[in-house]
């Protein structure tokens, strides 16, 4: 039987490099999306093992339908990748209630329920891996993204205290929380600040979402059976603790 994987907001970006080198070596893989239809349809369209699914994490319902669907595809899910998410950059001053309820809502909620709907088959089956991404920002904050640091700080509580608590289950349950990488979430920087970004990490380069797709699938792996809990950060070296 293939190994399966669902995958959040796996349009684009680190979701997308995942989507890509989980289908190259052999995995039927659920890609999630939530408004980028077009986008999700030429990814799946591109690789035989690849269907699209579509959900707004932050809508429980959505979310029910969209593993359901994902299990009619794939029969059962053996690895769940909570990729989506939203950033945005505001004094936390001028930041609405609107603006930090959706920031929890999609980064933590979303994690809450994608969790929820798919735990109940990996108990059954006493075997499954879940991958939650959160960021650096999550581990040391960062000024003017006070909502999105503090949201990428639960998903990090959220993984240690899941990883406890389903580990009896044999399910493992790991943090990946990347520095700066190169995707749309980040395309608002301008050259000056992608310069000064490469100048702070010693590898002298912003991440690839291929960097951060290799470490999910490693964690994904039965290499990593042994490994749950933890925070895994793949940052060029910005953040050393
Ligand atoms: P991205 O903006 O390219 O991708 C995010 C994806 O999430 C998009 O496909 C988007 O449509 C999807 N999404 C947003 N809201 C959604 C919702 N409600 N329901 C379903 N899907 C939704 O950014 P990325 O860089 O590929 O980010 C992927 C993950 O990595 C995010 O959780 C992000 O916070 C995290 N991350 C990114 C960076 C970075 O520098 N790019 C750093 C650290 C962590």
């Amino acid at each position: 039987m293939p190994a399966t994987v669902l995958i959040t907001g796996a349009s684009r970006g680190i979701g997308a490099a995942a989507a890509r080198l989980f289908a190259q070596r052999g995995w039927q893989v659920a890609i999630n999306y939530h408004q980028s239809e077009e986008a999700a349809r030429t990814l799946a369209a591109s690789h035989k093992n690849i269907f699209a699914v579509q959900a707004d994490v932050a809508d429980r319902r959505q979310v029910n339908h969209m593993v359901e669907e994902a299990l009619c595809q794939l029969g059962h899910i053996d690895v769940l990748i909570n990729n989506a998410g939203i950033a945005r950059q505001a004094l936390f001053t001028d930041v609405t209630e609107a603006e930090w309820d959706r920031m929890f809502s999609v980064n933590v909620k979303g994690v809450y329920h994608c969790c929820q709907a798919v735990l109940p088959g990996m108990i059954r089956r006493q075997k499954g891996k879940i991958i939650n991404l959160s960021s650096i920002w999550g581990m040391t904050g960062a000024s003017c993204e006070v909502p999105y640091s503090a949201s990428k700080a639960a998903v990090i509580g959220l993984t240690k205290a899941l990883a406890k608590e389903v580990g009896p289950s044999g399910i493992t349950v790991n943090c990946v929380a990347p520095g700066v990488i190169d995707t749309d979430m980040n395309a608002a920087l301008c050259e000056e600040a992608r310069e000064a970004l490469r100048e702070e990490t010693p590898l002298g380069v912003l991440g690839r979402p291929e960097d951060v797709a290799s470490l999910l699938y490693f964690l994904a792996d039965s290499q990593a059976d042994f490994i749950t809990g933890q925070v895994i950060s793949p940052n060029g070296g910005f953040l050393i603790v």
